[in-house]
């Protein structure tokens, strides 16, 4: 590497912080060194942001860094794990030095908030693409999967769901606001890694919604060998995400949108989730159970069911 990609590096891309596990050897060398504390398990997973795909063209870099790291950090939420270590490799089209101070800032203020330390990474020129490689710790023997879930078992989300795609709407047609709740939560998730640590006592299954609930939870019930009955009447919804489903006319529009990065979780039925001290800060809703048929079934108001089985397609966007 040259030597202005060193110094980028060097500004931009070094943690200047001590919380958490220092690794045994970060940026610098050839590999970074890691030491996994005795009694706990490495859970480690990727995601990508490319330009024009999953960010939009232009997108505030502040932000960008939030999200790119938030949306590895909800991953570790759904399974349980804690966050200890990432690395990044950017390809950027041009160094610009601006652009890199608030990518950086937006980054670093996540990574803190989680005690996570960056270990290394790679620069490269090209179109414009984040990834993040992010190492969180479970207890030994203990995870959060999508294949636990068994009938009975009852379906829960956090938080509301539709929000981002309602953002995502808003921001391609150039709407503003620092205070707009869909914006924010398209722009600026805010990954469950607490409620992901509570859960890993009592969930049987879980997941993160990144491409929509009704793609996500198949997901699970493919996995798990079961369905789902969701009743429509009880998806936390609002108010701006039901004006938007009146407008455009389809009651199912919020189960197939993506980038929500709430949790979607199965509890066993004897399991009083609501008596769990723990629990009760986290803005839980039950949604529906599991059952022993196949898919995602829709129970509308009427009685009438709808099966589900749609979401952000990756390879057919429209
Ligand atoms: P190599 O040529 O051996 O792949 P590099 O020159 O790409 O090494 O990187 C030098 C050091 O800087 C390595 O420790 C690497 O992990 C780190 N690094 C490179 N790019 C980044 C980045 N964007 N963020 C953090 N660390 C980085
Ligand atoms: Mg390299």
């Amino acid at each position: 590497m040259s030597t202005p990609e060193f110094s980028i590096i060097e500004e931009f891309f070094t943690p200047k912080y001590d919380q958490g596990l220092l690794p045994i050897l970060g940026i610098g060398d050839d590999c970074a060194v890691l030491e996994v504390p005795t009694e706990k398990q490495l859970a480690v997973s990727t995601d990508t942001l490319v330009e024009g795909v999953h960010f939009l063209p232009n997108s505030d870099p502040r932000l960008l860094g939030h999200k790119v790291l938030a949306v590895n950090l909800s991953d570790l939420a759904a399974m349980g794990a804690t966050p200890a270590w990432f690395s990044l490799a950017i390809t950027l089209p041009n160094i610009d030095k601006a652009w890199l101070s608030s990518f950086s800032a937006g980054l670093f203020a996540l990574a803190k908030r989680h005690s996570l330390q960056l270990i290394g990474g790679d620069t490269t020129r090209g179109p414009l693409s984040v990834t993040v490689n992010i190492m969180g710790l479970l207890p030994k023997h203990q995870r959060l999967t999508r294949s636990g879930a068994k009938v009975g078992d009852g379906v829960y989300v956090s938080g509301t769901i539709g929000n981002a795609g309602l953002g995502l709407e808003k921001a391609k047609s150039g709407v503003q606001g620092a205070d707009d709740k869909d914006l924010i939560a398209y722009l600026k998730p805010n990954p469950r890694i607490d409620l992901g640590n509570e859960l890993i006592k009592i969930a049987s299954s879980c997941i993160d919604i990144s491409d929509g609930l009704s793609a996500d939870l198949n997901h699970v019930l493919k996995l798990s060998g079961v369905g789902a009955k969701i009743y429509h009447d009880k998806l936390p919804l609002t108010d701006s995400v039901r004006q938007h489903m009146g407008k455009v006319g389809d009651d199912l529009w919020p189960y197939s949108t993506g980038d929500d990065y709430e949790l979607c979780f199965t509890v066993p039925e004897q399991v009083d989730i609501k008596s769990i001290a723990d629990l009760r800060s986290y803005n839980i809703t039950k949604i529906g159970v599991i059952d022993e048929g196949s898919g995602l079934r829709i129970e509308a108001k009427n009685g009438e069911l709808i099966r589900l089985n749609k979401g952000f397609d990756h390879f057919n966007v429209e």
